[in-house]
């Protein structure tokens, strides 16, 4: 969590709270809701239906950010989805230390979320690249990723889909005749 911090300098962190959204899929009102407080929202009340639906669907156009590798598509989706938010850059500080806030004074929670999410991406793709964003490669897994990490790129979503792939590579190699 700390390390997309350092890209986007937000302490809500934007682009991991976008990557546990997309992989949410259809979570019910109380389990985003606690989504969303393990990324830092101040969330003090459970989501309504609506709220839900919206982060869902927000969710839903979220993931060709991730899924598509042309740049420039990932440009132009995300430069919709960051016009269709409301947002008025502030700083804000709530305890913890001066930090920007995309979305105007007392947005929405879910404007909050979506302008966080939308500009935490963008700071990806600029700082590290559309190729940080992707879609896990283990067969059956459909999870998104977002590696801020200095090191090589990363293609799985987890160590356990990485291992599963690995084991998988292997044994395919394996079972191959000799040529
Ligand atoms: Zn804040
Ligand atoms: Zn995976």
């Amino acid at each position: 969590m700390g390390r997309s911090g350092e890209v986007t300098g937000y302490r809500n962190d934007g682009v991991q709270t976008a990557v546990a959204l997309v992989n949410a899929g259809d979570a019910t009102p109380g389990e985003l809701a606690e989504l969303l407080v393990s990324y830092k929202f101040k969330v003090d009340r459970p989501l309504t239906g609506e709220e839900a639906r919206t982060l869902r669907a927000w969710a839903r156009d979220l993931r060709p950010v991730f899924a598509e590798t042309a740049l420039e598509r990932v440009v132009d989706v995300l430069n919709a989805l960051m016009l269709s938010v409301p947002m008025h850059p502030h700083l804000s500080d709530h305890g913890l230390g001066p930090h920007l806030h995309y979305g105007p004074p007392g947005a929405p929670l879910v404007d909050r979320v979506r302008a966080n999410t939308a500009v935490g991406l963008a700071f990806v793709v600029c700082e590290r690249g559309a190729d940080r964003l992707g879609v896990c490669l283990a067969r059956g897994c459909d999870r998104v990723y977002a590696d801020v990490s200095r090191g090589p790129r990363r293609q799985y979503c987890s160590k356990t889909c990485l291992n599963r792939a690995t084991v998988a590579a292997h044994r395919s190699r394996k079972a191959a005749p000799p040529t």
